[in-house]
């Protein structure tokens, strides 16, 4: 009985539709669970109190339980034993087409935790027990009616082995603990909470807590458990401190209270996703809690925090207010990615925070919603649910929210949160009701806002302005149009804020006049329709727009800029994301005619414009460290691959590494004095101010490493050497690792192997610098490393380290013109389809965006699809290849 063997579903599985939605015809009041672990047999004893839904539209409808891959031991309905000719088995569920209308069914079931390597259910990891319900893994653990509008209160029993299992967790308190015979212990907890069955957990293992304790603002002590295997204890303490200020703040911006005396959080190395929200009992990725500065850079301390934090928040929005449905998974993710980016924001640089979201939703969002798998905000169809926890759900999600936050203003939109908690606690519902609540508050008409979640696909928005000197006017034009996607060929034109300014000559915002409505110096332009123009009065000389500004609508915006204006910009706007934002459409063009060049075969010549805005930002004094540390990254080429209809792989990186290297030869003296002045061997702090120096030092190392000069090379080695923590050694090995020439990183990688072989998390990284190199010689080196001891494509973490970042941060070789790289992945999504479908299924996705390659790489592509189609396909893979080959 192996579960992920059968995750193999017939050979065509169905769709599910929004459209087809109806509740529940019957309701569970209260459910008891009784965990007999063991590793192949574990029983499941359930005790379910059913009760006909008065709500449901149909009369006399039987009960259709979900279970996947369960041995049914005994059956009871209000203690009768139930045979065979009582109940319709399937692949999927139990059906008893007899039931009365209020009733109790035990059910005794058999699972096998060992050999579930699909991640889905009850399975074991470093050989403790731990559960994943979301989306649909309860039922992997027992019959149940699994879907998220299904409250139940839950009281669970866990029996274990006392020496191997000697912790017990489950959601709420604990109620009885005690020992019993043959060496065995047993805990029960009761969560006083009703929720839907993927807000079940239980863990039992050898592991060993951190404790601290939060007082609420009403007063009440709540207790704070972090719960780790016993190496990474000291890896405890910055996830203890961001769930305290998490808690504060949800307190202080949402008016949010905690509502359980306990919330723990448990640390696994076998996780599909980030982290579980689990109520009271939180499961976490190792990778996304455990940090500590020896061993984890400044990054993935970030990443705790917000990871930490959104499922924190989550006790709210998603736990005390859920989904009514799957398709309202936004309703949750969205509302949530948004909150942690608030907190994120309060707790870091705001502006920082903002560009790296804003980068990663532009490059990878809006791949996704280019590709073959786009989908809305709400999807209104899926085969597997496991397939949309996408970038769209939550990221695109998040910016929606954070429209409509813009739209109602920052108080009248915590009002319509409050609102939302106050009238749905306890309850499931959807997005709509969610936008009811804030058009409720703001009296908006939000109809047409509704679009947003809609409709797929990354809307355009072209915007031109024309001055005329002697009417001294401005007339800024602005037009949109969404492109269409698969099964969505006709857009409706959305409601689009737009954050602006003028700014004049003398570097200062100018009051807008339109029409004789005055408009102070920044205002949100709603765009509504497929095009609309405002003219502006009174203008003395021709202003320049700063459009988007904070990006206030995830749309693609296009405006014939100068290369003057964007130089002007980069220094003069008063929003510090627009800053950034006009460096990076410099770069941009200066990277684009580099494309040209090399596509015409001309010699490639760097734009002179970019390298004196470089030579300005380097000599300028530091103000923000942060800040220019960003502003002196150059576009990624995944971003730039996004501004082509035709991708040109090879001349886009050429292109870049072109870029770089020119402008690290111009401005190297620049690069090495910012370089020493924030170099410190000074104690690692993990202030802002000591974490911004990092970071801009390190962005100043790789471009020093980008001369390949000796005298570079030597600095990174000495900084690999002198480290006293992660972020410094990471960044100067991954300098000495995609060095030209392969044998300068040897020594460095072979230290760092000694130094870290018994970390799990710093293996990863070992993995991913090698796997990122940008040299034709990585796939060779990805294909040794499989066999490494460290790896294992039984855990997620070591396939993302390894085989994804090969995959998707080398696209040069990824997209390797022999086919390696694309037969590569194949090879390991075939494998990986009988392991773990998610992990599958994610990994699938860069072969299936062709359309914009070359007809060459399109055909390679496809044969690769096509060749992992004639396998026994998951439903989560069959979707996705489905989809691709449409
Ligand atoms: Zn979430």
């Amino acid at each position: 009985m192996n579960p992920a063997q059968t995750a193999i579903t017939t050979p065509q599985p169905q769709p599910i539709f929004l459209k087809n939605y109806l509740p529940p015809a019957f309701l569970v009041q209260q459910v008891h669970l009784n965990f007999l672990l063991d590793s192949t047999q574990t029983r499941v004893i359930s005790r379910l109190e059913l009760e006909r839904n008065p709500a449901s539209t149909q009369a006399n409808l039987p009960l259709e339980l979900d279970g996947q891959n369960l041995k049914i031991i005994n059956l009871q309905l209000n203690g009768q034993c139930l045979t065979e000719a009582d109940y319709q088995l399937t692949e999927q569920q139990l059906i008893l087409p007899q039931v009365p209308d209020s009733f109790v069914l035990e059910i005794e079931v058999e699972i096998d935790p060992l050999n579930n390597t699909a991640l889905e259910g009850l399975y074991q990891s470093s050989g403790n027990f731990c559960t994943q319900c979301e989306a649909e893994g309860f039922r992997r653990i027992t019959f149940y009616p699994d879907r998220p509008d299904i409250l139940s209160k839950f009281t669970t029993r866990i029996e274990a082995d006392k020496s191997r299992f000697p912790v017990l967790l489950s959601n709420g308190n604990l109620i009885a603990q005690g020992d019993l015979d043959n060496g065995k212990h047993f805990a029960e907890w009761q969560d006083p909470f009703p929720k839907p069955a993927y807000l079940f957990a239980l863990v039992a293992g050898n592991l060993h807590a951190v404790k601290d304790s939060f007082t609420t603002c009403s007063g009440r002590q709540v207790a704070l458990e972090l719960w780790v295997e016993e190496q990474n204890l000291h890896k405890c303490e910055h996830a203890l401190r961001s769930l305290k200020a998490a808690m504060q703040w949800d307190e202080e911006n949402y008016g949010r209270e905690y509502d359980l005396d306990i919330y723990m959080i448990v640390a696994v190395d076998d996780f599909n996703m980030g982290a579980m929200e689990n109520k009271g009992l939180n499961v976490f990725n190792s990778a996304c809690v455990l940090a500590e500065p020896k061993s984890e850079t400044d990054a993935a301390f970030n990443r705790v925090e917000s990871v930490v934090a959104h499922e924190y928040f989550h006790n709210w929005s998603g736990n005390r207010v859920t989904c009514r449905d799957w398709f309202q998974l936004s309703l949750k993710e969205g509302f949530t990615v948004l909150r942690d980016q608030q907190f994120s924001a309060d707790m870091n640089s705001a502006a920082v925070e903002r560009i790296q979201q804003v980068s990663m939703l532009r490059t990878a969002q809006f791949a996704e919603d280019a590709g073959p798998t786009a989908h809305p905000v709400r999807p209104e169809s899926y085969i597997e649910i496991n397939n949309f926890y996408t970038l769209t759900i939550y990221e695109k999600g998040a910016e929606v929210v954070r429209m409509l936050s813009e739209l109602l203003g920052k108080e009248t939109f915590r009002k319509g949160a409050d609102l939302y908690f106050a009238r749905f606690d306890g309850q499931a519902v959807t997005v709509d009701d969610f936008v009811a609540c804030m058009a409720e508050v703001s009296g908006l008409d939000l109809s047409q806002f509704m679009l947003w979640y809609s409709q797929a696909g990354t809307p355009e928005v072209a915007a031109s302005g024309v001055y005329n000197p002697t009417e001294k006017t401005y007339t800024l034009t602005l037009k949109q149009r969404t492109p269409a996607t698969p099964g969505q060929p006709v857009k409706q034109p959305l409601l689009i804020p737009i954050k602006m300014g003028l700014v004049g000559a003398a570097g200062v915002n100018i009051p807008m006049e339109v029409n004789g409505e005055f408009w102070s110096t920044e205002r949100v332009v709603q765009l509504k329709e497929a095009e609309q123009s405002f003219t502006f009065h009174h203008l003395e000389a021709e202003p320049v727009p700063s459009l988007l500004r904070g990006f206030s609508a995830p749309v693609k915006l296009s405006f014939d800029y100068s290369r003057e204006q964007l130089a002007f910009l980069m220094t003069n706007d008063s929003d510090g994301f627009n800053r950034w934002d006009a460096g990076q459409r410099l770069a941009l063009l200066a990277i684009q005619s580099l494309v040209a060049q090399q596509q015409a075969g001309e010699t490639l010549e760097l734009d002179p414009a970019l390298t004196s805005a470089y030579e300005k930002l380097l000599k300028a004094p530091v103000s923000d460290p942060a800040i220019l540390a960003e502003m002196l990254l150059l576009p990624s080429e995944a971003y730039l691959a996004e501004q082509y209809e035709q991708v040109d792989i090879d001349a886009i990186h050429q292109a870049s590494e072109f870029a770089r290297t020119s402008l690290a030869k111009a401005l190297y003296a620049e690069f090495l004095r910012l370089y020493q002045d924030h170099h410190s061997s000074a104690d690692w702090s993990p202030e802002a101010s000591a974490v911004a120096a990092r970071r801009l030092k390190n962005v100043c190392l790789t471009w020093l490493v980008a001369t390949e000069k000796p005298e570079a090379l030597q600095l990174a080695e000495q900084q690999f050497k002198q480290a006293n923590n992660m972020t410094d050694q990471l960044a100067a090995l991954t300098c000495l690792a995609h060095a030209k020439d392969a044998s300068v990183g040897k020594e460095a990688l072979e230290a760092f192997v000694k130094q870290w072989s018994q970390d799990a998390l710093v293996m990863d990284s070992w993995f991913s610098v090698q796997a990122s190199r940008p040299y034709p010689d990585a796939l060779d080196k990805v294909k040794t490393l499989q066999a490494h001891s460290a790896f294992s494509m039984k855990n997620p973490n070591k396939v993302r380290a390894l085989i994804s970042a090969f995959v998707n941060q080398n696209r040069v070789n990824f997209h390797a013109k022999d086919a390696s790289g694309y037969q590569f992945l194949a090879d390991k999504v075939i494998e990986l389809n009988q392991l773990n479908p998610q992990i599958a299924s994610r990994l699938v996705i860069p072969l299936t965006r062709f359309k914009r390659m070359d007809k060459v790489r399109q055909n390679l592509m496809k044969i690769e699809l096509e060749r992992i189609k004639q396998e026994k396909l998951s439903a989560d893979l069959f979707e996705v290849i489905e989809k691709a080959l449409q």
